[in-house]
């Protein structure tokens, strides 16, 4: 018995349609993972998540194991109850922020600096694994190595031979019955090195697996070779996590693919600088243009923000600097994404994922 256990309701060529059953509750697929980073998704709160429709919602253990404390936030009992939100939870490791800071790596593990007051921390994947059950998220990942890209083969290869032995140390490690925990497949874009990495982590064996280390620099045209590289290896009952990836064009090429969710700050980053996500492309609202439109951000968009408020309105707080402009923005564009992989999943339940990915292209392709 996994702690995830996952069932496929339908398929449209390698899309999938899933629902995976953890120990606190269901989530369906093709599913987005918006990032509450450091307990919250910036400007929004629990109330809303339920509002937008949001079933996991990311934390970064990073930033969660500094401020706070992961003793903190066990001791209100996991992040989900510290957030006051009665949905799923996922944390990452750690490592993808850890490595961004250039701390210093061994074999045994990480050594980085705190961002809040440059206190010296150290992350094995064994402390990784601790950290995160004491957090408490429904789903957590193992410590992996992350480099940048491009990068010589000598600096993917390491890191893919780390990323393994730590994998595997993250596994008997691991002791949380209710928590599950997914391995990362690294290899930068090199088709052999995704599949040799993705082989190794499915012997270890993890209750589901992500592609990590894409995203990272690289083109879509380099990252979707790579991408099918390591799902060839990967088993189909497990979920399938494609890592820090939130595009529209990316998203539906990657789930025709067969990936099963996805995490990305894309969306409300771009909502604090003024974009919208909408059916027809990215949308700047802070456009002079939109000064007297009463239409809202998309017709298309079941959202409340489109459900109530205007082009003109938004312009006009975004021009004053009004805070809200960014949260409406980043309501508007996380429950976008979210619509979209709705749609996604009925379309291959209908069995026309084919024509949908098209339309998805023409506009974001
Ligand atoms: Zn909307």
């Amino acid at each position: 018995m996994h702690p995830v256990e996952f069932e496929i309701d339908a398929t449209d060529g390698s899309a999938r349609a899933g629902t995976a059953t953890t120990a606190r509750g269901t989530y369906t697929t093709p599913l987005f993972m918006p990032v509450g980073t450091r307990g919250a998704i910036k400007y929004l709160s629990a109330v809303d998540y339920e509002r937008i429709g949001a079933q996991i919602v990311l934390g970064n253990t990073y930033h969660l194991m500094l401020r706070p404390g992961a003793d903190v936030i066990e001791r209100f009992g996991g992040l989900g109850r510290f957030a006051g939100w009665d949905g799923l939870t996922l944390t990452d490791s750690g490592g993808f922020q850890v490595f961004s800071l250039d701390p210093k790596v061994d074999d045994d593990g990480v050594t980085f600096k705190s961002t809040y007051d440059g206190s010296t921390h150290r992350f094995t994947p064994e402390i990784a694994v601790d950290v995160q059950q004491r957090i408490g998220a429904d789903i957590a990942m193992v410590l992996d190595v992350c480099p940048p890209l491009p990068n010589p083969p000598e600096v993917i290869r390491l890191a893919l031979d780390r990323t393994t032995a730590w994998a595997e140390r993250a596994r008997r490690a691991d002791t949380r019955p209710d928590q599950a925990l997914f391995g990362i497949v690294q290899g930068g874009i090199s088709e052999t090195m995704r599949a040799e990495s993705a082989r190794q982590i499915v012997d270890i064996g993890f209750d589901g697996y992500a592609i990590g280390g894409l995203s990272v620099g690289e083109t879509r045209e380099e990252m979707l070779p790579a991408l099918t590289a390591a799902l060839e290896h990967l088993p189909t009952d497990r979920p399938r996590y494609l890592m820090g990836v939130g595009d529209p064009a990316s998203l539906v090429e990657a789930v025709a693919l067969g990936v099963d969710q996805f995490d990305c700050v894309m969306q409300t980053r771009l909502g604090r600088h003024g974009t919208a996500l909408t059916s027809t492309g990215r949308f700047q609202a802070k456009a002079a243009r939109n000064a007297d439109l009463e239409e809202p951000l998309d017709p298309g968009c079941p959202c409340e923000v489109c459900a109530r408020h205007s082009r003109g309105y938004i312009r006009h707080l975004l021009q004053v600097g009004e805070p809200t402009a960014s949260r409406l923005l980043s309501i508007h564009n996380v429950a976008w994404t979210i619509d979209l992989m709705a749609r996604m999943r009925a379309a291959i339940t209908a069995g026309t994922f084919a024509e949908l990915r098209s339309s998805v292209l023409d506009v974001w392709g």
